[in-house]
């Protein structure tokens, strides 16, 4: 705050000069840098994961699990081939999916009807985006591709947005 104000009464020339600010024109969007910027933050944070597995001795199969009994589970390795492995105790915690429209009328293809992961992406801003579900990742994904230009529909049947635990006054 106090930085803003200081700021103010001070001539452009200076701020370049003393704060290293460079004011940029014409600002586009590189939607394929965007996307690479994601792609390799995800790479980073899933190889620093992957670190933290081998300094605690922790064991990483990279492939598909299923049960075969309650305490064994075969592997599909993403190398190919396959592998078991039994243990006593198995958390299981494959995360969620998204809900599929009732009766499976209409296919999440990931290229026109999308799931969080293909908003995630898209290779061209729409020109129009219907979101379907106002909570926390809808309105997420709508204000990301919103900013980019899109114009945004939010669908939500609660009679607030925002999701579960959002406050009344604000939703
Ligand atoms: C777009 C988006 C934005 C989000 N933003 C936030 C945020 O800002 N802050 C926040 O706290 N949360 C956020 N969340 C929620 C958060 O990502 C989830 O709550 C969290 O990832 C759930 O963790 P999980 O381990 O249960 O499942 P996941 O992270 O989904 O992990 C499950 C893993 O199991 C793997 N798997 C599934 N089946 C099998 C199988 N048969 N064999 C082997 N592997 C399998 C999957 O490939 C996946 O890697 C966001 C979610 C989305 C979709």
């Amino acid at each position: 705050m106090s930085l803003i104000l200081f700021l103010t009464g001070v001539p452009d020339v200076l701020i370049r000069t003393f704060f290293i600010v460079r004011i940029v024109d014409n600002v586009t969007l590189n939607l394929d840098q965007m996307l690479k910027a994601k792609e390799d933050s995800v790479k980073g944070l899933t190889k620093g994961i992957e670190f933290l597995f081998k300094q605690n001795k922790v064991d990483y199969i990279k492939g598909s699990g299923s049960f075969i009994t309650p305490n064994k589970i075969k592997v599909s390795l993403l190398e190919g081939g396959e592998t078991e492995i039994e243990a006593k105790n198995v958390v299981i915690a494959t995360g969620s999916e998204v809900a599929p429209f009732p009766g499976g009328a209409i296919e999440i293809d990931e290229k026109q009807i999308v799931s969080s992961t293909g908003a995630l992406e898209l290779n061209q801003v729409p020109g129009k985006m219907v979101v379907i579900g106002g909570g926390i990742i809808g309105l997420e994904m709508g204000s990301v591709w919103s900013r980019l230009g899109a114009e945004v529909t939010v669908v939500e049947f609660l009679g607030n947005i925002g999701g579960a635990g959002i406050d009344d006054e604000i939703a």
